[in-house]
Order: structure tokens, then sequence, then C-alpha cells
């Protein structure tokens, strides 16, 4: 995992590498999806993040496929939707993932949320849905399982009733909006907390503290997000849909931000974040499984 564009790495628990950026396949706003990807891979992305709900997962394995990268030399991430969990429902869930990507293994799968609904018996089924997805690693269609925007309560449920230990959590995490506790807590148990929304989904392109600094090393808004988040031991995975922006994301290390601009960064107010919390603003669009 060394000869991307991006050869700085961290090593996961469980003795994986995984580039310290990757590269989000979500694009809501629709367009050429395929072409993003193939860009990226071009670009030397090997870390992909995609998930059922974005519907890219054909596109993700077209491209893969078209690409004639070596499969071993590309990571690729998925995730089961919150209507996709418990046991019966993940496993189909996840062969219908395989399926559209046209892979035989998946590299990590991750559940997207923790809880699904208000009412549900979350640690149950999340327990149950982990529990399947632990026999589908021992089977070896998943190298590695991960999880997505659970808080500490949420990993201590698995913790402490499973004997598989999430090796990425992927969550909201940008300047504006931090998360201390829920990454504290990732760091002191080994997992490495991932970053959706590096850049805010450039809803926080105004903020000042960002704009002075980016004046200040000559460096662009995003490069000064994605360093901040690299420096705290954080995976980001932007999506960018031009090629510029693809280089210009992946080049962020030949700088560092100062320790008192990181403090100063650390310690803006936590305004501005994008507004789904996993415990109070659940998601509640479907999934399509006949996407
Ligand atoms: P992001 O912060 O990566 O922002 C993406 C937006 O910023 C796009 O509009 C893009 O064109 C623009 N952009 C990218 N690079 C730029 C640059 N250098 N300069 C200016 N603009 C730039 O937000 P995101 O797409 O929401 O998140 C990234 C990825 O995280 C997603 O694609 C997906 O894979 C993942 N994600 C996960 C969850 C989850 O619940 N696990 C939720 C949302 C997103």
């Amino acid at each position: 995992m060394t000869n991307g564009l991006i050869r700085e790495t961290y090593t996961l628990s469980n003795g994986m590498t995984v580039p310290k950026i990757g590269f989000g396949c979500y694009n809501p706003k629709g367009g050429d999806t395929y072409g993003m990807i193939r860009r990226a891979i071009d670009a030397g992305y090997t870390y992909f993040d995609t998930a059922s709900l974005y519907e890219t997962e054909r596109a993700l394995g077209q491209a893969v496929r078209d690409s004639k990268v070596p499969r071993e030399d590309l990571l690729i991430a998925s995730k089961a939707w919150h209507d996709e969990m418990g046991a019966e429902n993940v496993r189909e869930a996840f062969f219908r993932s395989l399926k559209r990507l046209q892979l035989d293994y998946i590299d990590l799968f991750l559940i997207h949320w923790p809880r699904p609904n208000a009412q549900c018996d979350w640690k149950k089924l999340d327990l149950e849905t982990w529990n399947e997805l632990e026999k589908l690693k021992d089977q070896g269609f998943i190298k590695a399982l991960g999880v997505s925007n659970f808080l500490p309560h949420h990993l201590e449920n698995l913790l402490d009733h499973s004997d598989t230990k999430p090796v990425v959590d992927q969550m909201e995490l940008h300047p504006g909006y931090l998360q201390e506790a829920a990454v504290r807590f990732c760091q002191e148990h080994e997992i490495l907390p991932q970053a959706w929304g590096p850049i805010g989904r450039g809803r926080i392109f105004q903020n000042s503290v960002v704009n002075d600094l980016s004046a200040k090393y000559g460096k662009s808004f995003a490069q000064i997000c994605l360093r901040f988040l690299l420096q705290r031991g954080i995976q980001p995975m932007p999506k960018a849909m031009s090629e510029e922006h693809m280089r210009e994301n992946a080049d962020v290390f030949d700088f560092e931000i100062s320790r008192e601009d990181m403090w100063l960064m650390s310690c803006m107010p936590q305004t501005d974040w994008l507004g789904e919390h996993p415990d109070l603003a659940i998601p509640q669009k479907a999934s399509n499984p006949d996407q």
C-alpha cells in the first residue's frame, strides 16, 4: 500500500496498512461518478470509501476493473445502512454490496450508524449485526471490520461483548466539529478515527480561523483542514470531482501546522457540524436493494 499518490500510511490494529488519506465516493448531487472514481484511481488514490446508501458501488467496482490496477493494490470499504442491520439482513446486504462491486472480497466493511431508530434495542441489534459480520470475515469475504458514527458508548458495547475490535470508526470530523471525546476513546483503543466531511462539505469555507491559516501557510482551505486532521492522527476521506482538487487534497505532506496553530484550531468554537448525530438525529432514508 505504498505505491499510490499517498505514500504515508497508518497501521490498523489488525496489522493492515492504509494510506493516510482515502477517497470518499458519496456523490449525492449525481453526475459522472464512474468518471470521478476513474480520475481518483488514475491520480493514485488507493483507498475508496463507499456504502450501499451512496449507490456508487457499481461505479466503483467498474472503475476498479477498468483501471487494471491490481486488486490487491486497492482498498475498498463499504457499509451496511440502518435498514440492513440484524444477522440475516446484514448477510444479505453484504452480498448485495459484493455483487454490485463485482468483487470477490471487500477490504473493510462498516456498520454505517449504531442506532437505526430511537425505539430499537440498539445494543442487541449492533451485536447481532457485528457477530454476523465476524462470520463473513472468518469466511474470507471481508478483511477487516469497522464502524461509522459510533460514539464511545456504542463502541463499548462491541468491545465489551465481542472478540473483534473495530479497526476504524468513521465520523464527521473537521475544523469546527472535532468530536474530541469520541476521537480520544478511539485512539485509546487503537481504533483509527476516519473523518467524513473532512472539509465540511465546503459549507465551512467562510471560517475565519482556517482562512487566516490558509493565508499564513500559503495552502488552500482544504489543505489546512486535511493537514490538521492528519496531525491529530485521523484518516480523512475527502471527496472531490476534479483532478485538480484530488491532487490538492493529497498534497499535504510537505508542511506542518505549528503547535500553537494546532491549539488555535482545536479550540475554535464547535459550531460547524452538519447536523447528523447518531443518538439524536437518526437519518431515516431507506437503502435501495434494487439499485
Ligand atoms: P467533504 O468534506 O469531503 O466535501 C466534499 C465537497 O468539497 C465536494 O463538494 C467537493 O467538490 C469539494 N471539494 C473537495 N476538494 C476540494 C478542494 N480542494 N477545494 C475546494 N472544494 C473541494 O464531504 P463529504 O463528501 O460529505 O465527505 C467525504 C466522504 O465521507 C464521502 O464521500 C463519503 O465517502 C464519506 N461520508 C461518510 C458518512 C458516514 O456517515 N459515514 C457521511 C457523509 C460522508
